[in-house]
């Protein structure tokens, strides 16, 4: 037995509830009293009530003491004060806010944003490393002011909110007390009060101005997709908030004839016949530049599909002198139809090992059929038609979920 049931019914859910009951309750009531689609103060009370509901219900160990104890038995003192703020349960539950419009109703510690660049690198680059100088504009404090605003001495804090920006309004709606946070209207929320003759001239009294600034980004050689290149605080600069970071993220865009899996490179090669059978070389224009060149020996014979290793040529090795390997996967290519006179055929009877006899079972019947070459419009196979219809069925589907479609 649970001593209070009124986190579960909050949620709707049933004291016995599993896990993702849980979770699926709180992501259906959250969106619909999230503050972005329902700006009614009731709401906002209600999506924070939820918010610390599921905290506390998701922490196996918040739950337990939940159950035994009550609200009073949670360690956090004081029911909704205590933990996360209520937007920032929501956005690690969605992974962000919503579209970019959260984030702003976040109270959590004072530290800026991180700001997010991709950067667009060929696997050439990524082979040799390169510098790009990137121009930033970012907000920094006010260099005439220092980010007070003003003179200095002239500011005060101001003590409608005693220096916060924001403060607690409570009214009264029916029976009910609603208590919700808003801008201060005395400071406009900049929590501090300043006689305009005393206000800097230079940011009038924003106490931040813009700036450009170019960052000398270094890609080394062999960096990944997806690695980060992070600038430690250089984030926009705000009084009272330590600044973000700049990252970063090195987008390697696809080569049309290398595939890169770690730091091997795989590249297909086309043969012709003759050499598959007798020998010749190969050759190709490597990411490094240079062109590579190999000797296919006579009479080491290249299947189709087989695959040949060309060892320390694939990318470098971030900051080793070693490299990857670089994965040859060979196709020949069989001649055209000229080839195929009598005379020639009967050469290659000579040559090849003899064809292979054909066996049947015996007492099985024989079905002479035809080969017809293969027409995609034609000959498209049933079964795939079901699944692109299956596919389609789903339609919007939900977030996380790639379009297949090529
Ligand atoms: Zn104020
Ligand atoms: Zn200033």
């Amino acid at each position: 037995m649970v001593k209070d049931t009124k986190f579960y019914d909050l949620l709707g859910v049933s004291p016995s509830a599993s896990d993702t009951e849980l979770k699926k309750a709180y992501r259906k009531s959250a969106l619909k009293y999230h503050p972005d689609k329902n700006p009614s103060p009731e709401a906002a009370e209600k999506f924070k009530e939820l918010s610390h509901a599921y905290e506390v219900l998701s922490d196996e160990q918040k739950r337990e003491m939940y159950d035994s104890y009550g609200e009073e038995g949670l360690s956090g003192a004081g029911g909704m004060g205590g933990g996360m703020g209520a937007e920032d349960i929501f956005s690690q539950f969605f992974g962000g806010g919503f579209g970019g419009m959260g984030g702003g109703a976040s109270r959590g510690p004072a530290r800026g944003k991180d700001i997010k660049h991709s950067i667009s690198c060929t696997l050439e680059e990524l082979y040799k490393g390169r510098t790009a100088k990137l121009a930033l504009n970012k907000t920094i404090l006010c260099k005439t002011c220092e980010g007070r605003g003003g003179k200095e001495g002239k500011i005060k804090q101001c003590s409608s909110c005693h220096g916060q920006g924001m403060k607690f309004v409570t009214r009264q709606m029916g029976p009910m007390i609603q208590r919700f946070q808003t801008v201060c209207e005395v400071c406009n929320g900049s929590g501090d009060i300043c006689d305009p003759k005393d206000r800097c001239t230079s940011c009038k009294g924003k106490k931040t101005q813009n700036e450009r600034k170019i960052l000398q980004v270094n890609i080394d050689p062999g960096m990944k997709d997806g690695q980060r290149i992070v600038f430690s605080g250089e984030g926009d600069q705000e009084p009272g908030v330590t600044p973000g970071d700049v990252v970063f993220v090195v987008d390697e865009r696809p080569h049309d004839k290398f595939t890169r899996k770690g730091n091997d490179l795989h590249y297909e090669a086309e043969v012709d016949l003759l050499t598959a059978l007798a020998g010749g070389e190969i050759g190709f224009k490597h990411v490094s530049g240079d062109f590579v060149k190999a000797t296919i020996l006579p009479g080491e014979i290249i299947s189709p599909g087989v695959t040949k290793v060309i060892e320390n040529q694939g990318m470098p090795v971030n900051r080793q002198s070693s490299k990857g390997n670089l994965f040859v996967k060979f196709t020949v290519k069989f001649p055209a139809n000229h080839f195929t006179s009598e005379e020639n055929l009967k050469k290659l009877e000579d040559i090849l090992p003899p064809r292979k006899t054909l066996s049947v079972p015996k007492g099985s019947e024989i079905d002479e059929v035809d080969l017809v070459d293969f027409d995609p419009y034609r000959h498209q196979s049933s079964s795939r038609r079901d699944a692109y219809d299956s596919e389609d069925e789903e339609g919007g589907a939900g977030p996380g979920v790639q379009c297949a479609s090529q």
